[in-house]
């Protein structure tokens, strides 16, 4: 079971104290931004832009959102230049002198188009439903599908990407099903890629995530601090916070003990 985060600040407060740097990883959606009805409506507010453009500027921070949208979807969504960027749940990374495209990922884009293609036609008839192809993920959304039809998604899904289509992995999210290729990476090795490019290796990590997706980041991180947003009841993280506002005077905080330092 996680504690809570904002009432174990002094404990953190020491860890990073004692670090000589601190590499700062972030999810976007849930995180960074409250999840709305349409995930196309997804901005970042301009308040929780300004603290990262300031943790940024900090000597002895690196900062890296790290997302199950597209890469240039976050890219473009966070809009800061400079910043280490994931995408993809980590199957494509760019950052200052550096980019990285997993490559069994990318030779998969073909057949991933068609499954898209396939699962966008059988959708058509269920109002709300929408597939998007992120280059190397899809993800079928159906929050905006009345409750009575999302049993009908549920088959469509389970009938297009069956067990014996080994070479996708199906997960699902906050009303959203993602259809990824089934290799081996995820967020959790993504970060140790990143961590080794940005050459810190005594950092500190901290690192906020709420989807499911995140777990694998924080198992990956047994000395870091890591915190789910949201739901804590599952999950290897050792601290929770309840809502993106929390993040927020998380980071809040974060900016200010610096100041302090
Ligand atoms: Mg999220």
């Amino acid at each position: 079971m996680s504690r809570l985060l904002l009432e174990n600040l002094s404990e953190i407060n020491r860890q990073i104290s004692a670090a000589p740097h601190i590499l700062l990883f972030t999810d976007f959606d849930g995180t960074l931004t409250p999840i709305g009805e349409h995930p196309h409506a997804a901005q970042l507010a301009p308040e929780t832009k300004t603290l990262l453009e300031q943790l940024f500027r900090q000597s002895n921070m690196t900062l890296a959102v790290i997302s199950g949208r597209a890469l240039a979807d976050i890219q473009t969504r966070v809009g800061i230049e400079g910043l280490v960027y994931a995408g993809n749940h980590g199957l494509e990374i760019c950052g200052p002198g550096f980019h990285f495209i997993d490559p069994e990922a990318a030779a998969q884009r073909e057949a991933l188009q068609q499954l898209a293609e396939k699962l966008s036609a059988r959708m058509q008839a269920i109002a709300g439903a929408c597939v998007e192809n992120k280059g190397l993920t899809v993800s079928i959304h159906f929050r905006q599908v009345a409750d009575k039809l999302v049993d009908q998604v549920v088959r469509v899904v389970r009938a297009t990407v069956t067990p014996r289509h080994r070479q996708w992995q199906l997960t699902v999210g906050k009303m959203v099903y993602e259809i990824r290729p089934r290799v081996d990476w995820h967020k959790g090795a993504a970060l140790h890629w990143i961590k080794d490019r940005v050459g810190k290796p005594k950092a500190l990590t901290i690192y906020l995530g709420d989807d499911f997706t995140d777990e694998d980041a924080f198992a990956a991180l047994p000395d870091g601090i890591t915190v789910k947003v949201g739901h804590a009841e599952e999950t290897l993280a050792k601290f929770c916070v309840a809502n993106p506002a929390e993040v927020q005077q998380f980071l809040q905080w974060l900016l200010e003990r610096n100041h302090d330092d």
